[in-house]
């Protein structure tokens, strides 16, 4: 149903995401208990999580920090005096009937997002971020009769990181989500862990035509996975365009994605702001964060992916898609930065781009391997390509030898000896077997002076046979030019 005529038909998507991410913190927003995943339930429950009458809630410093820190990698504005609202309403696993929030004085505002979409860089707006405190969980029991709460979540600590309607494409979204999920890990503020629930988009979706208002937007709530995003993106935009071009009307509504069918389904009508009775907590007083604190976190910062990839560029002279490949992930780019430092000939450092990007990615896609728990020390991807920038083995030769190294975790150069691997490079041996390959082939040999170019291939890649593999490839091409 969902085609690209549908959207050649005039149509445009229009998103804008709620993030909920939450804050890594061991503790929670208003308690001490624990926010340890896993635990048996209702193990991490204090008498405020349970909203026990007169408890009080106390503020954990700490999640304002990260948010602070999370407000500047967005290149937001933060404020220094933000209030907590009470949004009041009933759901089991909401003891107090309120979740505390901010809602008209959100710690960050006006903050933006850089996504660079095939080749093309666009920013997209965020409008606020505020912080609050999650709600408990409804555990229903195979037999449909029975439902359980369990607290354990109820006051974890999340930010709720809210952009603009900027975003155009299920593509735009899932890259929003991705470079958001980068920044955050960059600055340790969260996890980012999805399958967890540590990373929750809701994605209001509309369409319309260009140039004129929006559309009316469903709010698709607590999307787990980036693939699942772009999925319900798409099959919502297109069920709004089916129901507008065959002359029905959309109503705002809370809808929710099934992962089994790829569809959407309706929850609720959308409440509005009103429905939640919005004033200010009574119990906490306003956060005030001096510009000297804010100073003070924003040159503890660490180096955020735009400016690594920049440097990355700059430096190492590796590739624009290279670098963002590199700097999707901190550790990536960290061990990058560590082969680099190991290497001899430091001008290697887009070979090393390029192993890590193809050689390593692919043996940890294989065999599911992270990037920090390699079976072999990194040290070695140095050795490798410095191997084959001073002609020790060929680049086909390294393949060999670094499917060894990911068996066995020796070093390249042991493995190159152990196995006789070290690339022909002597004249007179490569010479000789030339001499040979042409002598045995007269008759290619004359088509190929009467004119057919393309037998040159042929006789380097007997040569090469000759010589298992191992002849110098720039040096054979040398000799056979010569001798033919
Ligand atoms: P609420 O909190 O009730 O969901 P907000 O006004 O805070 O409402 O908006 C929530 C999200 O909806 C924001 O990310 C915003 O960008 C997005 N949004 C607003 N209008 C539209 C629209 N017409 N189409 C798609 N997204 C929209
Ligand atoms: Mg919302």
């Amino acid at each position: 149903m969902f085609d690209m005529a549908d959207l050649q038909n005039g149509w445009e998507i229009v998103i804008g995401l709620e993030v909920h991410a939450q804050i890594s913190s061991n503790t929670k927003l208003f308690s001490t208990s624990s926010t340890e995943p896993g635990a048996d339930p209702n193990t991490h429950v204090s008498l405020f999580d349970a909203a026990f009458p007169g408890t009080l809630p106390v503020l954990n410093k700490y999640c304002i920090d990260q948010a602070i820190r999370t407000g500047i990698a967005i290149n937001g504005t933060v404020h220094e005096i933000s209030v907590f609202d009470r949004k009041n309403y009933f759901y089991p696993d909401l003891p107090s009937g309120y979740q505390i929030t901010q809602f008209y004085h959100p710690i960050v505002t006006d903050g933006e997002i850089s996504i660079v979409d095939d080749g093309v860089q666009k920013t997209i707006r965020i409008e606020r971020i505020h912080i609050e405190q999650d709600a408990g969980k409804s555990v229903h029991d195979l037999s449909q009769t029975e439902t359980y709460i369990d607290l354990n979540r109820a006051g974890v600590p999340l930010m709720e990181i809210v952009s603009k309607p900027d975003i155009r494409s299920a593509n735009e979204a899932m890259l929003y989500v991705k470079k958001l999920r980068t920044i955050l890990r960059y600055i340790g503020t969260c996890d980012c862990n999805m399958e967890n629930g540590n990373l929750r988009v809701d994605a209001n979706v509309s369409v319309h035509k260009p140039g004129t208002e929006f559309g009316t937007r469903a709010e698709i709530k607590n999307i787990n996975s980036i693939k699942f995003l772009g999925q319900a993106v798409t099959y919502e935009a297109n069920r709004q365009i089916d129901i507008i071009e065959s002359g029905g009307t959309l109503v705002q509504e809370t809808r929710l994605f099934d992962a089994s069918t790829g569809e959407t389904r309706s929850m609720r009508t959308k409440e509005n702001a009103a429905d939640y009775r919005y004033f200010p907590e009574p119990d906490l007083n306003p956060v005030v964060v001096t510009s000297n604190r804010i100073a003070e976190i924003k040159n503890s910062m660490p180096e955020l992916p735009d400016v690594k990839k920049q440097r990355f560029i700059k430096q190492y002279s590796v590739s624009e898609s290279d670098a963002d490949i590199l700097t999707e992930d901190i550790a990536i780019a960290d061990t990058f930065e560590q082969v680099v430092a190991k290497l001899k000939n430091q001008d290697s450092a887009k070979l090393v781009a390029n192993w890590i990007i193809v050689e390593v990615f692919g043996f940890m896609n294989q065999y599911s391997f992270s990037i920090d728990k390699l079976p072999f020390d990194i040290k070695y991807i140095a050795e490798l390509v410095d191997l084959i920038t001073d002609n020790t083995i060929s680049g086909k030769i390294a393949k060999t030898v670094f499917a060894e190294m990911c068996k066995s975790g020796d070093s390249p150069s042991s493995i190159v000896e152990k196995m006789g691997l070290r690339q022909i490079s002597d004249e007179n041996t490569i010479r000789s077997s030339i001499a040979a390959v042409l002598e045995q082939n007269a008759d290619k040999v004359a088509e190929y002076k009467s004119g057919k170019d393309k037998l040159f291939g042929f006789f380097v890649g007997l040569v090469m046979k000759e010589l298992h593999g191992k002849g110098n490839p720039e040096i054979i091409n040398k000799i056979l030019k010569e001798l033919l």
